[in-house]
């Protein structure tokens, strides 16, 4: 989850940057970490228990790292099979401030009830659902989760109705909008934060995984 610029025109970009792995520094597990943080850390095992409830898709490994350099503002990352959430903000009190911020500023959709935590953990994990439907769509190499991602947002905009890629996303939050990986991981969180009060885009994300994934 980074901080992305926000684009233009009527359709959404391909890609995003993501994080530069070199401003990854000193990664551990952060499971370990429970007896000093056991709020945060419960909080990032419940959201992978849901989504995989939801979505019949388990997470690999969760680490906690120190980020560096332009990314250092970044909450959580994921390389589609891992995630891995920013030392400088595995706070509980400390995330639910940058959170709901951002919130504010139009950037994340509402965690509702949950902690930002977690909310965060629901974004970084659909990061991780895209790249199962691109496994299930015969997708690979680099690229695929993209690849997944857009044709999710098209299945999408076919149940909303909707044209243009770029108006769906600005319906879901500011930072959907700064490509097709991101509008999808922003989707789920919303979905899995709001339930039936998510948006009507987010909700068409949710079932289109679902019909690809078939649950
Ligand atoms: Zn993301």
């Amino acid at each position: 989850m980074g901080r992305g610029s926000s684009g233009a025109g009527g359709s959404l970009p391909n890609s995003s940057s993501g994080v530069n792995s070199a401003n990854i520094k000193n990664s551990r597990d952060l499971v370990s970490m429970r007896e000093r943080k056991q709020e945060e850390v419960d909080a990032v095992l419940e959201s992978a228990r849901t989504l995989a409830e939801d979505y019949g898709v388990q997470v690999g490994q969760f680490e906690i790292a120190d980020i560096g350099g332009k990314d250092s503002g970044v909450l959580a990352y994921s390389d589609g099979e891992n995630i891995g959430f920013n030392s400088g903000y595995f706070d509980g009190a400390k995330m639910d401030g940058a959170y709901d911020e951002s919130v504010k500023q139009g950037y994340h959709p509402s965690r509702g009830s949950k902690s930002a935590i977690e909310a965060v953990g629901y974004h970084e994990g659909g990061h991780v659902i895209t790249q199962r439907v691109a496994d299930r769509l015969g997708y690979s190499g680099s690229g695929s989760m993209d690849k997944a991602a857009k044709k999710i947002v098209q299945g999408a905009m076919k149940r909303t109705g909707d044209k243009s890629s770029m108006k769906f996303a600005t319906k879901i939050s500011g930072y959907s909008k700064t490509s097709y990986a991101e509008c999808v991981a922003e989707a789920i969180a919303d979905v899995a934060c709001n339930g039936k009060k998510a948006s009507p885009e987010s909700r068409a994300i949710d079932a289109e995984i679902k019909s690809i994934l078939k649950r």
